[in-house]
C-alpha cells in the first residue's frame, strides 16, 4: 500500500466488506508470509509510577493522588528480569513514568544484565537525551520506545503540558540516529483528534520506519484529566489502522493485545486480542510485574493483560505461534 493520505481515509471509512477484502485480509496474509506466522511474545516490567509529568490521557500523571506510588528497587527489577527467562521468553520491556530517582546507571545494569540472558530489552522510561540514548544502546540496548501519541502538534501539546510536540518528535529522531530500534505509535481516539489526524499518525509511523508500533485506543483512566470529558476510542479506527499499519510496515512488530469495544476485560480480552491478530498485528506482552503493584499502574483503566498460560491456545486458534 502507498503512504497516501487519501487511500488511507479512504480505508479508514469504506465499507467493512470492502475493508476486509482488500485491507485486512492482506495484512493478515502479510503477517504469515513476512513474519513467518510470529507472534513476539514479550515479558512487561513495570519500573515505576512515579512521574514528572501530567499527561491529560494518563492515569499516572503527577497530580493523580490516588494512586500509592512505587519505585522498585534493583533487586526486584534483575530478579523480575530473571523470571521474564525462566518463562522461556527472550525479550523485555522495562516501561514506567518519566522518574528521576531513577539513575542512568541502573538503567545500564538492567540492561546490561538482560543482555547476559541473552535477552532483547525494550525501555520505555520517557525522554533522555541524545548522548543518553547512545550510552543504553553501548550498553546492550535494543529498543528504546518513545510514542508520539498524535501527529496533530496542537492536539499534542494541549494535553502534554510538560513537553512539547517538537521536543518530543526531536526526541524519537535522536533514538533513531543513534542506532536504537524505535517504538512509537499513537492513541486512537484522543480529544480533539479528527479523522484526518489519525491518517497523519499512521504516516507519521510509516515516515519513522518504527520496529515496534504500540497503538492503542484512548481507554479513559481513572483520575485523568482527559477522562472527564472523553469516551473509549473507537476499536474499529484502531484495527483498521492495525491492517493498513501491517501492509505499510510488512516487518514492523504491532500490538495484538487490545481490547473489544464494550469489553470490561481490557487489553486480556481475548477477542479483542484475536480482532488485532486477525487484522495483522503480532506483539503481546506478558506481566512479570509483582502481583501486588500492577493495580497501582493503570496508565489506562482495565490494563489486565491475557494470562502466559493463555497464549498458546488463543495463537493456535488462528494458525499463529509464539515465538
Ligand atoms: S504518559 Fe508517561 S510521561 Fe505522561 S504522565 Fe503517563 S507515565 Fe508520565
Amino acid at each position: 500500500m502507498q503512504n497516501d493520505f487519501n487511500l488511507i481515509k479512504h480505508y479508514l471509512t469504506v465499507d467493512r466488506e470492502i475493508f476486509n477484502r482488500e485491507v485486512r485480509d492482506k495484512a493478515f496474509a502479510t503477517l504469515i508470509t513476512q513474519n513467518r506466522s510470529r507472534v513476539f511474545i514479550t515479558g512487561l516490567l513495570a519500573l515505576t509510577n512515579v512521574c514528572t509529568n501530567n499527561c491529560h490521557y494518563c492515569g499516572l500523571n503527577r497530580d493523580n493522588g490516588k494512586i500509592k506510588r512505587f519505585t522498585l528497587d534493583d533487586e526486584t527489577v534483575l530478579s523480575s528480569i530473571k523470571v521474564v527467562k525462566d518463562l522461556g521468553l527472550k525479550r523485555v520491556l522495562l516501561i514506567g513514568g518519566e522518574n528521576p530517582q531513577i539513575s542512568l546507571s541502573q538503567y545500564i545494569k538492567y540492561v546490561e544484565y538482560a543482555k547476559e540472558l541473552d535477552l532483547e530489552i525494550n525501555l520505555a522510561m520517557g525522554v533522555f537525551t541524545k548522548d543518553e540514548y547512545k550510552i543504553l544502546k553501548d550498553a546492550g540496548l535494543d529498543y528504546y520506545t518513545i510514542k508520539f501519541e498524535v501527529s496533530n502538534s496542537k492536539i499534542f501539546n494541549q494535553c502534554n503540558p510538560d513537553i512539547s510536540f517538537l521536543e518530543r518528535m526531536k526526541a524519537i529522531r535522536n533514538v533513531k540516529e543513534v542506532g536504537l530500534k524505535l517504538g512509537t505509535g499513537n492513541i486512537v481516539g484522543l480529544k480533539n483528534q479528527s479523522l484526518d489526524d489519525l491518517v497523519g499518525d499512521i504516516q507519521l509511523i510509516k515516515q519513522l520506519e518504527a520496529d515496534w508500533v504500540p497503538i492503542v485506543p484512548y481507554i479513559p483512566s481513572p483520575n485523568s484529566i482527559m477522562a472527564k470529558d472523553t469516551p473509549f476510542g473507537n476499536v474499529d479506527l484502531l484495527l483498521r489502522s492495525i491492517s493498513i499499519i501491517r501492509l505499510l510496515l510488512p516487518k514492523a512488530q504491532i500490538t495484538a493485545g487490545q481490547p473489544t469495544q464494550d469489553s470490561k476485560l481490557g487489553f486480556s480480552d481475548r477477542q479483542g486480542n484475536i480482532d488485532a491478530l486477525l487484522h495483522g498485528a503480532n506483539k503481546l506482552f506478558v506481566e512479570v510485574t509483582p502481583f501486588a503493584l500492577r493495580k497501582d499502574f493503570e496508565i489506562t483503566k482495565d490494563r489486565k493483560l491475557l494470562e502466559f498460560e493463555k497464549i498458546d491456545e488463543m495463537l493456535n486458534s488462528v494458525n499463529l505461534n509464539s515465538f
